[in-house]
């Protein structure tokens, strides 16, 4: 399981059976790109590093999709938790799922 996946799953609540394929038929009600462009960009996002989407497209999707924005939210948590122990890009796959589990459980208590 790739990294992207387990995170994916970690915040797509319980697993019980469901179809892996997208079939979320929530609209958004404007022109916002879609919420897989989103979550697959949000690493891009937060690098300023968007390619064939602005920053605003990207950030506007957030703003209004509840579903998208916890990602957003977790994944900044990470970055942060990841730049105070000086392992952003060092850190070993196990120290990410550690400190992705504990952001994971504090997000779900709802903080
Ligand atoms: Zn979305």
């Amino acid at each position: 399981m790739s990294f992207v996946d387990w995170f994916r799953k970690r915040l797509g609540g319980a697993g019980n059976g469901g179809s892996p394929s997208g079939d979320d038929g929530d609209s958004h009600g404007c022109e916002s790109i879609p919420c897989m462009d989103a979550l697959s960009k949000v690493h891009e996002y937060l690098d300023g590093e968007l390619e064939g989407v602005s920053q605003e497209e990207v950030r506007r999707h957030f703003e209004i999709c509840k579903k998208c924005y916890p990602h957003l939210k977790l994944e900044e948590r990470f970055r942060e938790v990841m730049l105070r122990v000086g392992a952003e890009e060092k850190a070993p796959d196990h120290l990410r799922l550690q400190v992705l589990e504990l952001l994971a459980a504090e997000s779900e208590k709802g903080g």
